[in-house]
């Protein structure tokens, strides 16, 4: 098997060189854009398994081209680097798109973690064998797990990995209260209750794609006091 490719999106040539080492040791096959208009040739020539991509670039704005990725379906995994504990910048990544976020500064050790965690859940999505059920309706929704694909009202709909996995979970049990906590766990495989922000950004992304009015939710219903459960029809 031919070495998985990173895009490291990074200005800073220290960070991202040491990054980019660290990837190496690992087994990826590592290139690095320090600019906006360098990572959009990058895109636009190669194709990666997964992206590091750096929100304050000088050019451009890391959202924007994550944005921009999601919008032409793009669903390459996306590590975003935020500003240091700006937790309004890693809300915003993640509906920008992005599968994960790390405030800067981190570990290395974390990065690498994440890193790892994203693949394995990007190639859990392409791999999984067929279980029942593989397509899913509710409302105006279609999903057709095998094939990682989905439409609402009868227009494709891009989802990345971790939105259909975090929808494939709910499908699998519907009608049930389900605590953040225990999404994170499941679905992020991430314990604590630090990060459970991170589970509430995924819904209010599954309410946009397939809610006619994601304000006023009929299938991905919050619990009080708990979390969400799913309404299929
Ligand atoms: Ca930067």
């Amino acid at each position: 098997m031919s070495a998985r490719r990173i895009l490291i999106v990074e200005d800073e040539d220290h960070l991202a060189r040491v990054v980019r080492l660290n990837l190496e040791l690992d087994g990826f096959r590592v290139d690095v854009a320090p600019d906006g208009a360098r990572a959009r040739a990058a895109l636009a020539s190669d194709a990666f398994d997964l992206i590091v991509l750096d929100v304050m670039l000088p050019d451009a704005d890391g959202m924007d081209l994550c944005r921009a990725m999601r919008a032409r379906g793009d669903l390459t995994p996306v590590l975003m680097l935020t500003a240091m504990g700006e937790t309004g910048d890693r809300i915003a990544g993640l509906q920008s798109g992005a599968d994960d976020y790390l405030p800067k500064p981190f570990e290395l050790a974390e990065l690498r973690a994440r890193v790892g965690a994203l693949l394995r859940r990007a190639r859990w999505a392409e791999s999984k064998p067929p279980v029942a059920p593989e397509t899913l309706r509710f409302g105006a929704a279609e999903v057709d797990f095998a094939a990682h694909e989905a439409w609402m009202d009868g227009q494709p709909v891009a989802l990345t990995a971790l939105e259909l996995e975090l929808l494939r979970y709910f499908a699998d049990r519907p009608g049930r209260a389900l605590s953040r906590e225990q999404l994170l766990e499941d679905v992020w495989s991430v314990s604590g209750s630090n990060s459970t922000r991170t589970v509430d950004n995924f819904v209010m992304r599954l309410r946009r794609h397939f809610e006619p009015e994601p304000g006023q939710p009929r299938h991905f219903v919050s619990v009080r006091g708990v979390g969400y459960k799913f309404v299929g029809d």
